[in-house]
């Protein structure tokens, strides 16, 4: 079934003003159109800046009760419509059902933690000699631009609207063009706990998030996505307006010799294949002891084979199809090319054509080993489930190897040497550090994000206790009296 999505902005529900729009296909059966929603224009999201921009004012005086409450009721109607929506989530974006209902039972949960967060907006008093006080409060910034990926089309979208309206913020909202029914679906849920209209404002397409960007009256922009684009959004975003960019990966998992080779090797297989590799923080280096590499290779390999790939509502379904059809484009043109460099294919790397999966986007776990530390399969993000084996002598060398990339989002190591990794801890370039667990992975509550190009380097700001940091201003007063 066809589900049409519209626009929201200002508490009405609108097609583009030009009449354009743009379709989804189911990633498992491309012949299946799951949503159609508007291609929107400069237009478009004008009316929805002008919509938050009129709300801001009346939104910020809203008492923090107000607004958790509103937050409350949202995480309600989201944990009571999850079940329907993690069905549409399997249609429209791919993950397994299993996967698809971690998300959105977990996404409430998000929106619970953020309405406490009304109530913790609290400055400082500050020692004066020349005043009886000075104190600071902290500011809504006024309009926030949320602009989100696909991948976890809620859970992301959730912890940002989620702070920002806590805040006292309104929000215009760009969901993914690839899940934008999705995005209909987290939208309805704050709407429909109460929010007064303007204050969260919804734009769909492939455009839209440009213009989103450029509207000055946007104070600050929350982006998750690829590097790509984040690069273009930090050059767009001048002076006086804040920028927050959480962007891709290339994580490694470093594999020491005394490693259990069985725990190390799930760990490997989970944080490469789940979610068919589609996750931001999934690992697709695997740095492994000289010693242990044949060892390794063959259990991981043997993991990649008991996916059962298909249709994310098809029983006993492990692995779901890629996003989209150029997405097996390019997962073909990565291993060619990792193969031009010099690695092999231990397993994987030809696209499926079984009968059942010909309508869909599918790629199987794909392994390869003897990857030069410098070869694009090496350095570059794969969004897929395509990974490459090196070798190391020492640890040394395998974190300086590690360290060789633009990225730094998220690290594992395998190890049972307690001081290998603390050094590992203390030394690798990633903004998530994991000790015997998988790359893949966040806690709701602690900080996540990335350093150098995985993003501004604000996690601190993303989750966790300081949150709120990015969608509040101080303000210092000097108090006379
Ligand atoms: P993408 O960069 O193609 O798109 C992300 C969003 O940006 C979409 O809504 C898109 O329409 C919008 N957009 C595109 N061009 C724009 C522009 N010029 N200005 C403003 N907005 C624009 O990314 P994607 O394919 O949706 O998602 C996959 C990427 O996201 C991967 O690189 C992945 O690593 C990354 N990601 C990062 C995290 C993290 O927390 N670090 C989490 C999930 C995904």
């Amino acid at each position: 079934m066809t589900v049409t999505v519209t626009n929201r902005i200002g508490g009405d529900t609108v097609a583009a003003a030009d009449g354009a729009a743009f379709e989804r296909a189911n990633p498992a059966d491309r012949r299946q159109i799951v949503t159609v929603a508007p291609e929107s224009s400069l237009a478009d999201v004008t009316a929805a800046v002008d919509a938050a921009s009129d709300a801001a004012s009346a939104w910020r005086r809203t008492t923090p009760t107000r607004r958790a409450e509103i937050l409350t009721a949202a995480a309600r109607l989201l944990a009571e419509r999850a079940d329907d929506i993690a069905v549409e989530m399997v249609a429209e974006e791919g993950k397994p059902i299993g996967d698809a209902k971690m998300e959105a039972s977990r996404t409430p949960r998000n929106l619970e933690l953020y309405a406490g967060e009304a109530y913790r907006l609290t400055g400082a008093t500050f020692p004066s000699d020349d005043t009886p006080i000075v104190y600071s409060v902290l500011d809504p910034i006024g309009v926030v631009g949320v602009i989100t990926p696909w991948n976890f089309p809620l859970n992301l979208a959730s912890r940002k609207i989620g702070p920002a309206l806590a805040a006292g913020n309104t929000v215009v909202f760009k969901p993914s063009p690839l899940t934008p029914l999705m995005g209909e679906r987290l939208a309805a849920a704050f709407i429909d706990a109460g929010l007064p209209d303007g204050v969260l404002n919804v734009v769909h397409g492939f455009q839209a998030g440009a213009h989103l960007v450029a509207d000055e009256r946007v104070g600050a922009i929350t982006f998750t996505g690829s590097t790509a684009t984040g690069r273009k959004i930090h050059a767009a975003v001048g002076l006086g307006r804040r920028v927050q960019l959480e962007l891709g990966g290339k994580n490694p998992i470093i594999v020491l010799a005394d490693a259990d080779l069985d725990a190390a090797a799930a760990i490997v297989a989970r944080s490469s294949f789940s979610l068919t590799g589609q996750a931001c923080t999934g690992a697709g280096r695997i740095l492994v002891a000289d010693a242990i590499h044949d060892a390794l290779v063959d259990k991981v390999v043997e993991l990649a084979g008991k996916h059962v790939i298909g249709p994310g509502d098809r029983a006993g379904v492990t692995l779901g199809p890629l996003i989209d059809a150029h997405a097996v484009d390019a997962m073909r043109t990565t291993v060619a090319t990792a193969e031009r460099d010099g690695a092999e294919l231990a397993c994987g790397g030809t696209a499926l054509d079984d009968d059942d999966l010909q309508f869909g986007c599918f790629y199987p776990p794909t392994v390869l080993t003897g990857v030069k530390s410098a070869s694009e399969l090496a350095s570059r993000e794969v969004f897929g489930p395509v990974i490459g084996f090196e070798t190391f002598s020492d640890l040394d060398e395998a974190i300086a190897s590690a360290n060789a990339v633009e990225y730094g989002l998220s690290a594992a190591i395998c190890t049972r040497d307690i001081a290998a990794a603390q050094r590992f801890a203390a030394e690798i370039e990633a903004g998530m550090v994991r000790v015997n667990r998988p790359t893949v992975g966040a806690a709701f509550n602690a900080p996540f994000g990335g350093i150098k190009q995985s993003g501004t380097g604000m996690h601190r700001e993303q989750l966790g206790p300081t949150v709120m940091d990015f969608y509040t201003t101080t303000r210092t007063i000097w108090f006379g009296s």
